[in-house]
């Protein structure tokens, strides 16, 4: 039997003709789409006001979820770390981030990721697979309904940064795709602007991404100020070095809108890549190409057996960050949340996690 096909991977326009094929009015898609989207239902049960005969048909031929929470961990500071699979049984992990003003998902890509960044635990784990659009959305769903219940309203809005498990430009159709599904007004309505997509540096792709209409932001993970270094810390530098991809930067700037900015990540590794004389050159290096509209993110490493990487000192962060700022650069730190549930950045696909409370399994 051939697999039920996953509605949440469908566009308003693509669903319309799925109604169509099942024989029924075009207008059924956004009855379904809402119930999708905007009352977050994982099930057509759920969807009273289609007709029975309808969730029938659908049940069938559909599934309005596929992925499945295997256990989720909550941390003292909010920040709550699900591990969910996907129908072939793969790992898809997601980190929903509260603040005062606004909550943050961290959504992830792929499963796995084919990127060898050193200091990345998910980098262990290979490339899986692209996690499909409808995945994507999913994982936004499952937090939302998790932390205020199903269909419940989100009291301050969503941001979403696409920096969890893979690399998001190495899976470009599936993410804008969900993205433009994301955006939706009668769905889960979180507009490009409130969302932040993450690469390690595919290039071409960040041409493309500047080209697109509705974009989100953009952020790449530097974590080197130099080639040499960052042929070792990120092997995708050997595919594309620092001055091509500071020329794709550069290009992508002039895609800005007013006020906007866009984001280094640079990852401090004790002894490897924190020191004074590198946050000089890191500044020059920004200098030197005149970027314009740009900051810099600090985001002290976070200790995650396997891995060797140490810690910077809090001091030393500080230094760097005053050092960048003596340059002209702005520069900001990311203070470290959900360390207790491994949930920071680069501790994803971490296996155990000490002191945690898992609150579902
Ligand atoms: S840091 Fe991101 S791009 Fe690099 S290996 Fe890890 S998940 Fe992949």
């Amino acid at each position: 039997m051939s697999e039920k096909i996953h509605l949440t991977a469908l566009s308003k326009n693509e669903l319309a003709d799925f109604a169509e094929n099942l024989g029924e009015p075009r207008f059924r898609a956004a009855q379904i789409f809402k119930g999708l989207h905007q009352r977050r239902l994982g099930s057509f049960e759920e969807m009273t006001d289609l007709p029975k005969t309808l969730r029938e048909k659908l049940n069938k031929t559909a599934t309005a979820s596929t992925l499945k929470v295997e256990s989720r961990f909550v941390s003292e500071d909010g920040t709550r770390r699900f591990l969910m699979k996907t129908r072939d049984n793969l790992p898809v992990e997601t980190v929903f981030i509260p603040t005062e003003n606004r909550d943050t998902i961290c959504f992830s890509s792929q499963s796995g990721c084919p990127l060898k960044c050193d200091f990345c635990l998910t980098a262990k784990l290979g490339l899986l697979r692209n996690l499909t659009a409808g995945e994507i959305v999913e994982q936004i769903i499952v937090v939302l309904n998790d932390v205020y219940g199903t269909g419940a309203e989100t009291p301050h809005g969503t941001n979403l940064v696409g920096m969890g498990a893979g690399e998001p430009f190495l899976n470009f159709e599936n993410l804008i795709k969900a993205l433009d599904i994301m955006s939706e007004a009668d769905g889960l309505f979180i507009v490009p602007n409130r969302v932040t997509v993450s690469t390690a540096g595919i290039v071409p792709k960040i041409y493309e991404f500047a080209r697109l209409e509705k974009r989100p932001h953009l952020a790449i993970s530097l974590s080197a100020p130099n080639d040499e270094l960052r042929d070792k810390l990120m092997p995708i530098n050997r595919r594309w070095n620092i001055e091509e991809l500071f020329a794709a930067a550069k290009e992508f700037e002039k895609s800005m809108r007013r006020g906007e900015r866009f984001t280094f990540e640079y990852v401090l590794l004790g002894g490897v890549n924190d020191s004074d004389e590198q946050a000089r050159a890191l500044a020059n290096l920004l200098n030197r190409y005149d970027l314009q509209r740009v900051k810099i993110n600090l985001i002290p490493h976070n200790s995650a057996e396997p891995l060797e990487y140490k810690p910077t000192s809090w001091e030393q962060v500080e230094r760097f960050q005053t050092i960048l700022e003596s340059k002209g650069v702005s520069a900001y730190v990311r203070r470290p949340r959900g360390r207790d549930i491994y949930a920071a950045c680069g501790q994803l696909a971490a296996k155990d996690a000490p002191n945690l409370v898992q609150i579902s399994g």
